[in-house]
C-alpha cells in the first residue's frame, strides 16, 4: 500500500477493528469513550499489522486502542500539559527555549497514540495548515535571529504531501540566521511508507535536517522500519529516537536495552526517554518518576554509551525540559567527591590542587 493509501484506510471504527483483533469490554468502552470525547480511535493498516490480535497486554495494543480507563481523572492530570496554549508566541509557533522553537505544522497524526501530549488539539479538524496561515509564525522566526533551531511537528508533519511539506521548509530554511530544521515525526514507526526515494531527495535539498522519530518497543522494529531510517540515515538525516516511558509497554530495562541496540545498529541515536506527560486521560499508561531512574541505572555501564538515551522530564506547565537521572556522588569534602561506581564500588575522586586551577 502506498502512504497516502494508508492514511485513507486508517482504521478509525471499533467494527473495523473487531475484524482485525478481539477486543476486550474495556477497550470497546475505551473506543467509545474516546470517540465522544473527541479524540478517537485512528491507526495505521501497517502499524495494526504489528498488534497481537489475540493479547489484549500488546504493547502496540496499549499504545493506540482506548481503554476504559481513559475516562478516569487523576490527580495533577491536565488537558495541556505542557502550557503550550500560554507559550505561543504566534499562531501555532510556541517557544520555551531562547534558541528554539516548536511550529505545529498539522494537525494530522498516523497513528492517535493515546498518550499523546497534543491530544486536545490532534485531528480536531485543523488539517495541515496552508503556508498562508504559518504566516505570522514565519514573520516571528524572521523577526528573532536568536532562534537556530526550529522544530516541525504537530500532528505529523510527514502527513503533509511533498510539495507542501517542501515548501514549508524552504520557508524556514531561507531564514538566515536558523541554523538547524528538525522534523518530529512518527513515520519510521507508524508510516514507513512514508519515506520514499522522492521524499528524502526532495528534503535533502533543505539539509541539515534532524529527524526526530518515536519508537516505544522492539515490537516496532520491523524490516519496513529498518527500511525508513536507513533510507533516512544514508540521505543525510541524522535520527534521533524519543521513547516515551510507558506503563506495562516499556517500563522494563530488558525491552528497552534492546530497542535502543537496534536502533543504534539502524544508526539511529536514542536521544530522550521521556517521562510521560501527564495529559488527561493517560495516568494508566504513567509510571512513577523513579522508575526511569531505576531502568537508567540498570542499564548504565551495561548499555554502550551511545545506546543510553537521557530520562528528561518535560516540567508541566511548560517550564522546560529536566534531566533526571542517577546519583553517583555519594559524599563531598572539599576537593574531594566520593563516587559510585557501575561496578559497586566507591572512589574518591580529587579535585586539583586550588593554586594550578
Ligand atoms: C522539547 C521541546 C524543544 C526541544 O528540546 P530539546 O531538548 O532541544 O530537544 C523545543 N521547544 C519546545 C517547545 C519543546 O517542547
Amino acid at each position: 500500500m502506498s502512504w497516502q493509501q494508508e492514511l485513507r484506510c486508517a482504521i478509525t471504527t471499533q467494527a473495523e477493528l473487531a475484524a482485525k483483533l478481539e477486543l476486550t469490554a474495556e477497550e470497546r468502552l475505551g473506543i467509545e469513550q474516546a470517540a465522544r470525547a473527541g479524540f478517537g480511535l485512528s491507526v495505521t493498516p501497517y502499524y495494526l499489522g504489528l498488534c497481537d490480535p489475540h493479547d489484549p497486554s500488546c504493547p502496540i495494543r496499549r499504545q493506540i486502542i482506548p481503554h476504559a480507563l481513559e475516562a478516569r481523572a487523576a490527580e495533577g492530570d491536565l488537558r495541556d500539559p505542557l502550557g503550550e496554549a500560554a507559550h505561543e508566541v504566534a499562531p501555532r509557533l510556541i517557544q520555551r527555549y531562547p534558541d528554539r522553537a516548536l511550529l505545529l505544522v498539522t494537525d494530522q497524526c498516523a497513528v492517535h497514540c493515546r498518550f499523546c501530549t497534543r491530544s486536545r488539539t490532534l485531528g480536531r479538524g485543523r488539517g495541515a495548515a496552508p503556508l498562508a496561515l504559518l504566516g505570522e509564525a514565519l514573520r516571528y522566526l524572521r523577526g528573532h535571529p536568536e532562534i537556530r533551531d526550529v522544530i516541525l511537528s504537530g500532528g505529523d508533519p510527514l502527513c503533509m504531501s511533498t510539495s507542501r511539506l517542501c515548501a514549508l521548509v524552504q520557508a524556514v530554511r531561507s531564514i538566515p540566521h536558523v541554523e538547524t530544521i528538525r522534523l518530529g515525526t512518527r513515520a519510521p514507526v507508524c508510516l514507513p511508507s512514508r519515506i520514499t526515494a522522492e521524499l528524502v531527495r526532495a528534503l535533502g535539498r533543505y539539509h541539515p535536517i534532524w529527524v526526530m522519530t518515536h519508537f516505544n518497543h522492539p515490537r516496532e522494529l520491523s524490516a519496513q522500519a529498518a527500511r525508513a531510517c536507513t533510507r533516512l540515515v544514508d540521505g543525510g538525516f541524522p535520527v534521533m529516537n524519543q521513547t516515551v516511558l510507558l506503563r506495562g509497554v516499556n517500563d522494563d530495562p530488558l525491552v528497552l536495552a534492546e530497542l535502543w541496540r537496534t536502533l543504534v545498529r539502524w544508526r539511529v541515536r536514542p536521544y530522550y526517554l521521556m517521562q510521560m506527560d501527564p495529559v488527561a486521560g493517560s495516568a494508566h499508561l504513567r509510571t512513577p518518576l523513579e522508575r526511569g531512574i531505576e531502568i537508567l541505572e540498570q542499564l548504565q555501564g551495561k548499555l554502550s554509551g551511545i545506546a543510553l538515551p537521557k530520562l528528561v522530564v518535560d516540567t508541566p506547565g511548560g517550564q522546560g525540559k529536566v534531566p533526571l537521572g542517577p546519583n553517583y556522588i555519594v559524599g563531598r569534602a572539599p576537593g574531594c567527591t566520593r563516587l559510585r561506581t557501575p561496578l559497586g564500588s566507591e572512589v574518591d575522586y580529587l579535585d586539583p590542587p586550588a593554586r594550578q586551577r
